[in-house]
């Protein structure tokens, strides 16, 4: 996830850069300023509460914004992120944030300030006010509101220096100058951020050999349970004699054993820009721990990507290579295979309905020659990588 606050006195600009951010990289935006504007207008009792303080340029109660914020958050979970705009306003509600991302699995990547000299807000404002008919867009009022600002705003730069992910861009440039640094900002972000690609199909569907060469041309690291489990039992590992039964019969390895595996995979891979995970989350049990370990390394999944293939053309493909000397145990006889076909269809066919729910699954025709499918996922992987960079 991306997560954003833009920050800045009032006529700082936080709201025009905001309309392209959100656009750009798919962002749900929270204007506090906004939400109470709406729960004054419904006259709700929060909007009643606020109406007055509002009015004379004051900040409302910490207690009034976190129920607001609350509200909007937990209603909108699919998203990039969250660009917050016009909050926090006061130390207090730096904590809150703090709290709020916790409770979404997530943090602040990091806090944008527009800085602009005291006048020019004036200015700006005064201007604004003659169009948007906003009450407290009056020199009285716009005093005041800066007046809070200094007073109780400023302060919550400290928390986000002290964190160190403050960074300021000068608000006083036109607005395509401002809207490039802060483009810079968040591209240099997300360059950080992992990018985790889920690659589900069917067996026989052509997602290892995909999955291998995907990872290669985007310069991924490629975690395939299968081979991962392989090289335990050729190893004669501890772990490899506990699953060798498992693995010959078709069946699925515990998961105490793949949850090894894959830790052990993802703490060794240093300076990696990312994950394509092939044969894992195999059930949703296996979809809670992705999201867990990723969790732990500070990131989370991507892209899913499912690749479909028609029954009768799985079985063809999986019956050839069962002939083939690359042939896999698992793979050497019907039986074997109509097992694992099954498998997939009780336990991981959940498991990529419940991504439908939470996430978009981008599905690919697997038909046709490993180029024209290797195509197809790459103009999917491509956008990806683009709406995140
Ligand atoms: P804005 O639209 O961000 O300029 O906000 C307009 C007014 O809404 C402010 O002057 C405050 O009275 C109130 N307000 C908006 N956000 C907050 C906040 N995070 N904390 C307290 N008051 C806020």
């Amino acid at each position: 996830m991306l997560n954003i606050a833009l920050f800045g006195p009032p006529g700082a600009g936080k709201g025009t850069q905001s309309e392209f951010l959100i656009k750009k990289y798919n962002l749900f935006y929270i204007s506090t300023g906004d939400l109470l504007r709406k729960e004054m207008a419904g006259k709700t009792k929060l909007g009643l509460e606020a109406q007055s303080i509002m009015a004379a340029g004051g900040l409302v109660s910490d207690e009034i914004i976190v129920q607001i914020i609350e509200k909007t958050i937990t209603e909108n979970p699919g998203c990039n992120g969250f660009l917050f705009d016009g909050f926090p306003r006061t130390y207090i509600q730096a904590y809150i944030l703090e709290g709020l991302m916790l409770k979404l699995h997530t943090a602040l990547n990091c806090l944008i300030s527009l800085t602009v000299a005291e006048e020019e807000s004036v200015r700006r404002l005064m201007n604004r006010g003659i169009t948007s008919g906003r009450s407290d867009d009056n020199e009285t009022v716009i005093r005041n509101r800066l007046k809070e600002y200094n007073q109780k705003t400023l302060p919550v730069l400290q928390f986000y220096r002290d964190k160190g992910i403050y960074v300021e861009v000068d608000g006083t440039k036109d607005i395509d100058a401002v809207h490039q640094q802060i483009t810079g900002i968040i591209r240099n972000e997300l360059s950080k951020s992992l990018f985790n690609v889920v690659l589900f199909g069917y067996p026989g569907s052509g997602r290892g050999s995909q999955g291998k060469a995907l990872a290669k041309k985007f310069g991924l690291e490629y975690v395939a349970t299968g081979p991962m489990l392989d090289e335990e039992i050729k190893a004669g590992t501890e772990i490899g004699r506990r699953i060798t039964s498992h693995y010959e019969n078709g069946q699925l390895v515990p998961d105490e054993i793949v949850v090894q595996l894959i830790e052990k995979k993802l703490s060794d891979s240093r300076d990696v820009k990312g994950f394509i995970f092939k044969g894992f989350p195999r059930t949703l049990v296996q979809s809670y721990i992705l999201d867990g370990l990723l969790k732990k390394h500070g990131s989370a999944i991507s892209q899913i990507i499912e690749i479909e293939v028609p029954t009768l053309e799985l079985i063809r493909r999986l019956d050839e290579r069962s002939k083939t000397p690359g042939c896999m145990p698992y793979d050497n006889s019907t039986s074997k295979i109509v097992k694992r076909l099954h498998e997939h269809e009780t336990k991981t066919v959940p498991v990529i309905e419940k991504y439908n729910q939470l996430h978009e699954v981008s599905k690919i025709d697997g038909q046709g020659s490993f180029d024209e499918v290797f195509a197809r996922i790459s103009v999917v992987i491509e956008d990806g990588f683009k709406r995140m960079r």
